[in-house]
């Protein structure tokens, strides 16, 4: 696994690894134990993210979480993120427990869709993205697209991975 792959996450949903360490944000010391762990990506929520104030050096990335059915990262949201951390930040759209149901790649042209999962309001775009993956893309969603009956285990995709898809942080 190369150092780039190592996240903080906020969410005590994805199973744990050497490379994937659950801080709770809000917990005594939360700051120094990330400082620590010298993490490339942070992923949580976005008021869980902002709670540090950009205290925190990810190297590589931010993925912001939104939840399925609710409200997705506005404009101003994202350039928040950017002022705190100065990385690039993915939109993750995840059921709550934890199941993938859409996600930004690192082309940044909207939101992938995997098979089960829908967007409610927004067009719908297919073709290929410049990332090369053919999935459907919801772009510049306002709701965060739902999952339609899908199973699946909890998923965290990695930034550096976004662009395959479906590859999880392995474990
Ligand atoms: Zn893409």
């Amino acid at each position: 696994m190369p150092a780039a792959a190592r996240t903080v996450v906020f969410e005590p949903l994805f199973r744990k690894s050497s490379q994937c360490l659950y801080v709770d944000p809000f917990a005594p010391g939360a700051a120094q134990q990330i400082r620590e762990f010298r993490p490339a990506v942070i992923a949580g929520t976005l008021q869980k993210i902002l709670a540090f104030g950009g205290e925190l050096r990810p190297t590589h990335a931010v993925v912001a979480f939104s939840w399925e059915g609710s409200r997705c990262l506005s404009e101003s949201e994202r350039d928040d993120l950017w002022e705190a951390y100065h990385v690039p930040v993915f939109e993750q759209v995840i059921t709550p427990d934890g199941r993938l149901v859409a996600w930004e790649c690192e082309a940044h042209e909207g939101l992938h869709l995997p098979n089960g999962a829908q967007a409610m309001a927004d067009r719908i775009v297919v073709g290929r993205c410049d990332c090369g993956a053919d999935s459907p893309r919801v772009i510049r969603p306002s709701m965060a697209p739902q999952l339609n009956g899908e199973r699946g285990q909890p998923t965290l995709l990695l930034p550096a991975r976004l662009g395959s898809g479906r590859q999880p942080l392995p474990t």
